[in-house]
């Protein structure tokens, strides 16, 4: 039977840190499916359609992962997809206090389904997407956290915000 992931994430933009995670998951697993969590909730800057475009450019060498949207129950979800695996991400110790309590409400919902943490290189432990934004939005360099197509896209969405100081 293939082994079957879902990454989800609200990827707002996606990072060289959760491309790291992707290409770990990747070496690991039959299929990755990236999973765009829609969460108005969030209020991210990016549409679902240009935060899907640009995980779509950022994940195009890796032939056994592809890209969805979906808003619901994460566990629901990863039943339809006949996936048995969540993947997260673990950067710190401040990741792990909410990681854990989602890990374990999961299996609550969802005994079979194992979530799996995957640690990116040290050089990612840093980053995260809203760090980025605020790095951007004051025309810092961001060249070595995501990938050039990301960066146009960001100074291009703060400029037409009036975000850009
Ligand atoms: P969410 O809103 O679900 O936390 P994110 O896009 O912020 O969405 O993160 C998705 C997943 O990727 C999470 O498991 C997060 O811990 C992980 N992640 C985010 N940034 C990094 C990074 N720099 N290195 C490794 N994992 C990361």
């Amino acid at each position: 039977m293939d082994k079957i992931a879902i990454y989800p994430g609200t990827f707002d933009p996606i990072t060289l840190g959760h491309i790291d995670i992707i290409e770990r998951a990747s070496k690991i697993f039959d299929s990755v499916i990236v999973t765009l969590a829609v969460n108005p909730s969030k209020e991210p800057l990016f549409s679902a359609e240009e935060r899907l475009e640009m995980i779509s450019d950022a994940v195009q060498n890796f032939s056994n992962v592809t890209i969805e949207k979906f808003d619901g129950l994460l566990v629901n979800y990863a039943i339809e997809k006949k996936a048995l695996v969540i993947i997260r991400g673990l950067r710190a110790i401040s990741d792990f206090e909410y990681e854990f309590q989602m890990a374990l409400m999961n299996r609550k919902l969802a005994n079979d389904i194992q979530t799996v943490f995957l640690m990116p290189h040290e050089k990612y432990t840093y980053l995260n997407s809203t760090i980025v934004k605020g790095v951007a939005r004051f025309g810092g360099n961001i060249s070595s956290f995501v990938t050039p197509m990301v960066a146009g896209k960001l100074y291009e969405k703060l400029q037409v915000k009036g975000e850009l100081k």
